[in-house]
């Protein structure tokens, strides 16, 4: 028996390991931890040269593979092959998908619509090391195929594209992409796999900012890239090299957020539905994007691609409202909310709000949003998880509100003239 170290502080470091459980948690563990322990060096060494375990955590963590294999399953549900890898942010996934299939001068096709995020990426980072791009929309194949060039690696779409809820006709794109060379990549975080598995339709990647819909509660941040392995592969690669992981504990709430995903999307979706047909009504309103209103330039694609249910077609959780009355009506209505918050975040329990001149386009002025079909008025929804006759009337009280401040303002031009 060789003799214990007795110092205070070796005693404190080397505290019994926690017994591994050999029987499996209904739950899921979280493995907070930065290395894993090996029984000797030789076994390190082994696992070092050729894989077949845990090593660190930057590289492949227990809890976050949970949850990358249950967006695979989700998203994969009805494909073969299909694996996903985590990220510390939806950004994180975006880019590795950028980063793993193009080089200088090579081209990308990308929604007119896109999230802000990913342009910015395109643009001022992409465009630095000699990427180009072109906007078109994705609704309309004849314009992607026109943007095609030798040069074109990825067509990047978004399933459903805030804030003009803009649907990607994902067949025709992923013909488009296969007759040219190209991957067809999508951005499905407003649609989630309750309406609509990119996958099915052929597209090569799909990516998620699991920040959204995935955790669900507005309380972590998170991104996934799922599609089939061989292609995962390459960007588990770039992940490691860029050392974009997912936190443990981030993955764990990810992870929980997808078991309830369905009940809460659905429900959502079902309110936003209600939502949109009441709001659309109101006479201080100019217009209301929602896919689900039988005006939408979207709804016949919607209705072909996306899923069907007792509650009849999902057509997502977001509703786009514009009031009349130009930019300060859109402030104004968004201010006079009161169950409705203003925040950046969407697909959580609460009912966010944004007006998105100053919001998610600010520095864009009115000429350039008119331009991409986006009112200076209009304010973004994200229905949540409260009542929709309570979500109905809140909006209903701002716009009531408004409609007497607007009939004020035409009486006193009245008085004046
Ligand atoms: C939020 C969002 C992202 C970026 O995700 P983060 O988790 O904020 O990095 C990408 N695409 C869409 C459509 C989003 O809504």
């Amino acid at each position: 028996m060789r003799k214990r170290f007795k110092g205070e502080n070796t005693r404190a470091v080397h505290l019994p390991a926690p017994p591994v459980p050999v029987q499996a948690s209904v739950g899921t563990p979280v493995w907070r931890t930065s290395a894993f322990a090996f029984a000797g060096a030789q076994e390190h060494a082994d696992l070092v040269h050729n894989g077949g375990g845990y090593l660190y955590s930057r590289v492949d963590n227990p809890t976050v593979d949970a949850f990358a294999a249950a967006v695979a399953a989700l998203e994969g549900a009805t494909v073969p092959d299909v694996t996903a890898q985590a990220f510390a942010s939806g950004m994180a996934a975006v880019s590795s998908v950028f980063w793993t299939f193009l080089k200088t001068g090579a081209h990308v096709i990308a929604p007119l619509a896109l999230y802000g995020g990913t342009y910015d990426l395109i643009q001022d980072v992409l465009g630095r090391f000699g990427v180009t791009a072109d906007f078109v929309e994705m609704g309309d194949p004849g314009q992607v195929r026109a943007a095609v060039r030798s040069s074109t690696r990825i067509i990047w779409a978004e399933t459903l594209s805030t804030p003009t809820m803009e649907v990607a006709d994902l067949p025709a794109l992923a013909n488009i992409a296969r007759a040219s060379g190209a991957l067809l990549a999508v951005d499905s975080t407003i649609a989630t796999p309750v309406l609509c598995r990119p996958l099915e339709y052929h597209a090569d990647l799909v990516v998620h900012s699991a920040t959204k819909y995935f955790g669900g509660h507005g309380d972590a941040t998170g991104g996934v890239v799922a599609g089939r392995s061989a292609l995962l592969e390459k960007i588990r690669h770039t992940r490691i090299a860029t050392g974009a992981m997912l936190a443990p504990d981030e993955a764990f709430l990810l992870r929980r957020g997808l078991e309830t995903l369905p009940l809460r999307v659905r429900r959502q979706c079902d309110t936003a539905n209600q939502f949109a047909a009441a709001i659309a009504k109101h006479p201080s309103v100019k217009s209301v994007d929602y896919p689900g209103l039988q005006g939408h330039r979207a709804h016949d694609l919607a209705r072909r691609l996306f899923d069907t249910g007792p509650e009849g077609t999902r057509f997502g959780a977001v509703v786009t409202v514009t009031p009349h009355g130009g930019r300060e009506a859109g402030l104004a209505f968004a201010d006079a909310l009161r169950l409705a918050k203003p925040a950046t975040s969407l697909g959580g329990t609460h009912t966010t709000v944004g007006h998105v001149g100053t919001i998610t386009h600010a520095g864009t002025d009115d000429a350039l949003l008119l331009k991409a079909g986006i009112d200076p008025a209009a304010v973004r929804f994200s229905l949540g998880l409260e009542d929709a006759e309570d979500l109905i009337r809140d909006a209903t009280e701002a716009l009531d509100l408004m409609t007497k401040i607007n009939s004020v303002a035409r009486a006193d031009t009245v008085t004046m003239s």
